[in-house]
């Protein structure tokens, strides 16, 4: 297993823009342990500037991925029932 720094330093290091979005709590861990700090904070950061992703609202605080609990929750929800949804055939 490669270390941080050789993951970092090596020629294919992955672009993490998007991450960790919709990882579990031990992916995401994994993931943070390779990006920057203003790359841990940008999802908050935007959430500061624009509110939420989804509602544009600022009456529910931030959840994570630029979304407020309420719409994470609710995206959440749409992921999983579409993951069902294709597992059935039904797409
Ligand atoms: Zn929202």
């Amino acid at each position: 297993m490669r270390t941080r720094v050789e993951i970092l330093r090596g020629p294919e290091k992955p672009d993490l823009t998007l991450e960790p979005f919709l990882r579990s709590a031990e992916e995401a861990r994994l993931i943070r342990l390779l990006q920057s700090i203003p790359a841990i904070r940008k999802f908050a950061v935007v959430f500061d500037r624009r509110g939420c992703l989804c509602c544009h609202s600022r009456e529910f605080p931030h959840a994570g991925l630029s979304l407020c609990t309420k719409c994470r929750r609710q995206f959440y929800y749409e992921v999983k029932k579409a993951e069902r949804d294709i597992a059935k055939g039904e797409v």
